[in-house]
């Protein structure tokens, strides 16, 4: 393993040594090689330097769904020396707005079926459609690409679950180290085929995607979610590998496993695990679940393996070589093991900074990364959940997770999000939002006599609303936010 890592530069090697590899599978164009990808990916970088003038720190908006053509568009804006912002498809026509603004975006690079979320976003950002992206690949001007000025950076946004999605700067090459720690606990091959459901776009789906370049392997890409048409193409391109976001899980359990399984790794990040869904997917598809904690900021915090999970099927497992993670109290001093405190991480991948300017909260080279949590007596971790998440009811704190994780044992749930609301007596009381499995029912009363048998006074629900879904955005985490607000 070399240090310093860029996808382009994956590219350039991998195109240099193993030509006729297929890089990427895209569920319409079909295989693509890392020569192929790399050839277009320069074509497209010389059409935006004549056509656009894009060149060395102008930044490119990115604006698309799991696809080669994305790829393509993202080394191509390193091979500029331009930075690429990558951005959720999940964003409103207005949130566009504010983040091509907020981003200084020069240009935006979307898939069609966003053209119409697109017409906000202010003029001077010129737009590019994917069909136009593949005119200007197909029609490059003749020449070499002289190397950039500057390296191109990568701008990955964060998911925006507590307001607009602000953008983490991450150095191009960046450490290489996270990525290889990731390797050494997941056990991936060199020239795996890998599935990547979890979106480009995100921290999750990027990190998939630097990991797959650097083992040469086949990634194969879907660009919607649907559990059968997946799981289709897992078994049609025999993949060894699926990266997904944890509800995908949920999804893929609603429909029958293929008869002849060929996936032995099944790695989840983005949101916590619901309560009993790596128990309930590991007995489906066997030990091949690796649940990956991070965020944006941090990369990876912590790593749990499947002997891990069966053990304690919610646990965040143990850092990779290379990350440092303390558990602090307000003070910044260390928690005594098994007592919940405010998790710091730290390694070579953390961020720069935000593109705003703003910072995160560090302590001798950590980084706060906003959650609660705790470490057992056998090291491992547990994500309790973020620290303005939690809620106070009457002096007594209540970590939304503690009951969310009961109530989904439940048989006839199918998820559930548990939040504070005011309250003129206690301060705060709790509030859950139940969405019940198809034919299945239960009442208000039901959900709060369980909650009593196994948990203290404050911690049961006093509201309780059935609905027929929970508002996720792109990597599973229920954005209470657009929860339906109780009259
Ligand atoms: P914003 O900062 O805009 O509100 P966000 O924090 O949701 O968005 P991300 O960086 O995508 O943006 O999310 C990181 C957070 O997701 C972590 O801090 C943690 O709360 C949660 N998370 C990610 N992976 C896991 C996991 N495996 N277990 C528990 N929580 C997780």
């Amino acid at each position: 393993w070399r240090w310093g890592f860029s996808l382009a530069g994956e590219l350039r090697q991998a195109a240099a040594r193993d030509p006729n590899r297929v890089a990427v599978i895209d569920d319409r164009r079909g295989p693509v090689t890392y020569a192929e990808l790399l050839h277009r990916s320069e074509q497209l970088a010389r059409s935006l330097r004549s056509a656009a003038g894009i060149g060395s720190g102008d930044r490119i908006g990115l604006l698309c769904r799991n696809h080669a053509g994305m790829v393509e568009a993202m080394v191509a804006g390193t091979l500029l020396g331009a930075d690429t912002v990558l951005i959720n498809t999940g964003l409103s026509s207005a949130q566009l707005s504010v983040v091509a603004v907020e981003q200084r975006l020069r240009l935006l690079i979307h898939d069609a079926e966003f053209a119409d979320r697109v017409v906000e976003v202010p003029a001077q950002v010129e737009r590019i459609e994917e069909s136009r992206a593949e005119e200007l690949t197909a029609g490059a001007p003749p020449g070499e690409l002289r190397p950039p000025e500057r390296d191109g950076r990568t701008i990955v946004l964060t998911s925006g679950t507590t307001g607009t999605p602000k953008g983490a700067r991450r150095r191009t090459p960046g450490g290489f180290g996270p990525l290889v720690s990731i390797i050494h606990r997941i056990p991936l091959h060199a020239r795996d085929r890998i599935m990547i459901a979890a979106p480009l776009f995100h921290t999750w789906g990027y990190a998939a995607l630097q990991v797959s370049f650097a083992l040469r392997a086949t990634v194969v890409l879907e660009r919607r979610f649907e559990p059968n048409s997946l799981l289709g193409a897992v078994t049609r391109h025999n993949c060894r590998a699926l990266f997904a976001v944890p509800v995908m899980l949920q999804r893929l359990l609603e429909v029958p496993p293929p008869a002849k399984n060929p996936l032995r790794i099944v790695a989840v990040s983005g949101s916590a695990l619901p309560g009993g869904l790596s128990t309930r997917f590991m007995d489906a598809y066997g030990e091949v679940l690796y649940n990956l904690y991070g965020s944006t900021e941090a990369s990876w915090v912590s790593i749990a393996t499947p002997a891990n999970l069966r053990i304690a099927p919610q646990t965040a497992g143990k850092p990779p070589h290379g990350t440092k993670v303390s558990i602090l109290d307000e003070k910044g001093e260390p928690v005594p093991r098994g007592q919940v405190g405010r998790i710091f991480a730290g390694n070579e991948m953390i961020f720069e900074g935000y593109t705003s300017g703003a910072s995160r909260e560090t302590l001798d080279g950590l980084i706060s990364t906003g959650d609660l949590g705790f470490v057992n007596g056998d090291g491992l971790l547990f994500v309790a959940g973020r620290d303005d998440d939690m809620i106070v009811s009457g002096g007594e704190n209540v970590f939304p997770s503690e009951v969310e994780n009961l109530l989904a044992d439940l048989p006839q749930v199918r998820e559930v999000a548990v939040v504070g609301v005011p309250d003129p007596e206690f301060g705060q009381r709790l509030a859950a939002y139940v969405a019940l499995h198809q034919g299945e029912a239960l009442d208000a009363d039901a959900v709060r006599e369980y909650v009593k048998r196994y948990r203290a006074r404050f911690c049961v629900p006093r509201d309780v609303y059935f609905v027929p879904f929970l508002p996720r955005n792109a990597t599973g985490k229920v954005v209470t936010r657009d929860l339906p607000r109780p009259r």
